[in-house]
């Protein structure tokens, strides 16, 4: 007898599980609209032109070796980092308040910036939108920290539920952590304007609430890295403090390389020096140091002109690419005379749209149409071809006639 014996089955990922799903599904008409990767036109994933650019640079330069990074990672990508998000001209940058620590993708930079608030800071709970990304609650408790929600979505409208939010973080005891998607809300879509951020930000500064923004989509949303970053400067711009946790899966392209980083915007050089000595003592027991191939391919990238205008331009042409799928899927549906107002899949942001789609819909779309989503009638749309949103549209239309 095995001495695991006694360890049950886990269920699947609830996101995972689906690409799971899909792969056993023999038939030719499967489309996989669960998994949040890009896919091109012809359904393939892409590496951008400029990441097989740095990517050669980087195995042309023979005095390049394999040893540690520093436990905070690399230098030069931590800075750019910081540059990117919080803008070239941040005074918190110039200011030196601002520590910057690479670490695994966006899930690391968010487990990181959990464990170190569990240690450090006076309040232990963290409150995440209703609903968010699956892994939050996840990454935040086992961080040590206590999840509580905030409204966020209105299933009537399809839109935030901004009076909701307001309440909720209105009634959160003062100094508690919100966690708050910088941009392309998933799973909704769902982004407040830039009127309603500022009220938030008003609110939120008036009681002390902590916030750390998970910015897994900067310029994947609108196709502008500026734009996408509105809602962080905006927190910063007012001196007070924050974090942040940025993801080049996405936006560039880095899935499985694991690159990201975890900012602290403190008050003042000091902190933020000290600040950056207690991330060390999280990392090192964690994993030691990050992987210095994928930080390194953004560091060429962000450093050199010509590279990142290359990225710019390959970044907007993915986002104008899901962008485009909305309007085809919403046409395709109108054409059908499907019934429903559909015009939410043209509103929403970024790499999903929030169907409305029930899970008995789901499970119809799936078993008749080999269509694969989340139960919670998430899809891809980076996902979906010109050649595929008719055979969405015919499912979609079946499950809700
Ligand atoms: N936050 C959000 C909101 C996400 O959607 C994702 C990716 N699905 C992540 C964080 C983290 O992704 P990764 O660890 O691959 O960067």
């Amino acid at each position: 007898n095995s001495v695991f014996e006694h360890v049950v089955r886990a269920p699947e990922d609830p996101i995972l599980g689906v690409t799971v799903a899909y792969n056993k599904d023999t038939s030719p008409l499967k489309l996989n609209l669960g998994v949040g990767a890009y896919r091109t036109e012809e359904g393939k994933p892409l590496v951008l032109n400029v990441v097989r650019r740095a990517e050669q640079m980087l195995v042309n330069n023979s005095s390049r070796v394999k040893e540690y990074l520093p436990i905070v990672g690399l230098a030069d990508f931590n800075k750019l980092s910081a540059k990117l998000i919080l803008g070239a001209d941040s005074p918190a940058i110039q200011e030196n308040r601002v520590t910057t620590v690479q670490c695994l993708s966006g899930t690391g930079s968010l487990r990181v910036g959990g464990e170190f608030l569990a240690r450090h800071y006076h309040q232990r709970t963290i409150y995440i939108p209703q609903p968010t990304w699956g892994n939050h609650p996840k990454v935040f408790t086992l961080a040590g920290l206590s999840v509580k929600t905030f409204r966020y979505y209105d299933p009537v409208t399809r839109g935030l539920d901004f009076q909701g939010l307001l309440e909720d973080l209105g009634s959160a005891p003062s100094g508690e952590i919100v966690l708050l998607h910088a941009c392309a809300h998933n799973p909704t879509g769902v982004d407040p304007t830039p009127q309603q951020w500022e009220q938030i930000r008003q609110l939120m500064r008036s009681k002390a609430l902590l916030p750390f923004f998970d910015s897994a989509y900067q310029g994947f949303a609108s196709g502008n890295l500026d734009a996408d970053a509105h809602s962080v400067r905006l927190f910063v711009a007012d001196g007070g403090e924050c974090l942040v946790a940025q993801s080049y899966a996405k936006n560039m392209g880095l899935y499985g390389e694991r690159v990201g980083a975890l900012s602290i915007v403190c008050k003042s050089a000091d902190v933020a020096s000290r600040v950056e000595s207690q991330l060390k003592l999280v990392i090192r027991p964690m994993y030691s140091n990050p992987p210095i191939h994928g930080a390194s391919i953004v560091a060429t990238i962000l450093k050199d002109r010509n590279m990142y205008q290359e990225w710019t331009i390959e970044l907007k042409a993915m986002a104008d690419r899901i962008i485009n799928m909305r309007q085809q899927l919403f046409d395709a549906l109108r054409s059908r005379g499907t019934p429903g107002d559909w015009s939410h899949i043209i509103k929403q942001i970024g790499m999903f749209t929030f169907t409305g789609l029930n899970s008995e819909q789901v499970a119809f779309m799936r078993k008749e149409y080999h269509i694969y989503m989340t139960s919670d009638g998430r899809i891809s749309m980076a996902g979906l071809s010109s050649r595929t949103v008719p055979h969405l549209a015919d499912a979609i239309h079946a499950a809700v006639t």
